[in-house]
């Protein structure tokens, strides 16, 4: 195929896709909303909002395939564009994953376990939830969530008219607190070439911490994971992309529980359809990165090995730039600035610890906590 790949979004995600195509061969186009986004140092880049048909025909016009770095492409655009050329992942995955009683209800469908929750439209119905039982909740927005914002962690019904507030009276779900043992999230690929077994590949269960709803730590492969949850995860998100028809990476966040009987449960909390900030460490700490295999499913080429080679631990930077000299002189510390402006509780780049054990990529971890803070 030739003509440049359109990127729906030029933030981070599309930067880290444009620079693992440059080996490949493959050019890109960007569309963003904003002048100098991050995507604009590896491809052209279109600016305009996302629903000015003439920048969107601009970004068609010639290319090979369409792909998207965030779910809340409007569905119009994904529409016009998909129209002209192929959309991937199928707009059907952003429509899912755009509203979070669409992804619970898809997760039920498919007999994925998942938190307890209801649906919220009114301040009555958030103070009715509490009635009987008076355990804290985490009141979600259906749309246009994500890090932790449009969500309100609510101790009783007294607190219904300030989370409401707080998410700003639209339409949400209300979670049941999940008293997880450990965040983990699956990556999952599927390509457009081969049986479903040559086009599928896994990578190892990535362990997420979190802080304010922001992810802060990624571990993987993460030690404590046995075959039996790693076999678990996989089928889950084989479910989705068999349902979705998906092709390219998907994302999918679990809470690590203990059933009644001490076995190992996963609750699906969310998708993403895309590459996603719990895969950054593929880039040096897998055989093929999130971001090539994205970029090779998409464009019909063959998946590339998913597993690990040794361990990884990456740490977002969020808000304040580190001293370069300081982060490189860790050794096996990789650095990755987003090009982006410093600002309180933003992602402006990442760095992944390699090693060749996990023991060791905590020393590591120490070590860069220490210096970095
Ligand atoms: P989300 O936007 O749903 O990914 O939520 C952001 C973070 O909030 C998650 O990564 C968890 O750390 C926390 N969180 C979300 N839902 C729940 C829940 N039902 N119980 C406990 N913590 C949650």
């Amino acid at each position: 195929m030739t003509g440049p790949i359109a990127i729906l979004g030029g933030g981070q995600l599309g930067r880290m896709l444009g620079l693992a195509g440059a080996p490949l061969g493959q050019s890109f186009r960007f569309l963003d909303e904003n002048q100098g986004a991050p995507a604009s140092m590896v491809g052209e880049m279109i600016v305009a909002p996302y629903d000015d048909q003439d920048a969107l025909a601009r970004l068609c016009d010639g290319a090979q395939v369409c792909t998207y770095e965030f779910e809340n492409v409007p569905a119009d655009t994904a529409a016009f564009i998909a129209e002209r050329i192929p959309v991937y992942p199928p707009p059907k995955a952003l429509e899912v994953a755009q509203d979070r009683l669409l992804e619970r209800r898809l997760f039920a469908d498919l007999g994925i376990p998942a938190p307890d929750f209801c649906t919220i439209d009114s301040v009555e119905e958030l103070r009715a939830a509490f009635a009987d039982d008076d355990s804290p909740r985490l009141l979600k927005a259906r749309r246009l969530g994500y890090d932790g914002k449009g969500q309100f962690l609510l101790s009783g019904a007294k607190e219904a008219e300030r989370a409401l507030d707080a998410i700003g009276h639209v339409p949400a779900i209300l979670d049941g607190f999940v008293e997880f043992e450990r965040e983990v999230s699956i990556l999952a690929v599927r390509g457009r070439v081969g049986s479903d077994e040559e086009r599928t590949a896994f990578y190892p269960l990535t362990h997420n911490i979190h802080r304010g709803g922001i992810l802060r730590v990624s571990r993987a492969p993460d030690p404590d994971v046995t075959p039996d949850v790693e076999a678990l995860a996989q089928d889950y998100a084989r479910r989705i992309l068999d349902a979705l028809d998906y092709v390219g990476v998907l994302a999918v966040e679990f809470f690590w529980v203990r059933g009644p009987d001490g076995s190992a449960q996963l609750l699906a909390n969310e998708i993403a359809p895309r590459v996603h900030n719990s895969g950054h460490w593929t880039i040096e700490g897998a055989e093929t990165s999130q971001f090539e295999n994205h970029l090779r499913a998409v464009g019909g080429l063959p998946l590339g090995p998913t597993h690990a080679v040794g361990a990884s631990a990456m740490v977002n930077i969020i808000g304040d730039l580190p001293r370069t000299e300081a982060v490189l002189a860790v050794p096996g510390a990789h650095l990755h600035l987003y090009g982006k402006e410093p600002r309180p509780l933003r992602k402006i780049g990442h760095v992944t610890l390699r090693a060749d054990s996990a023991v060791e990529v905590e020393r590591l971890l120490e070590r860069f906590t220490r210096i970095i803070g």
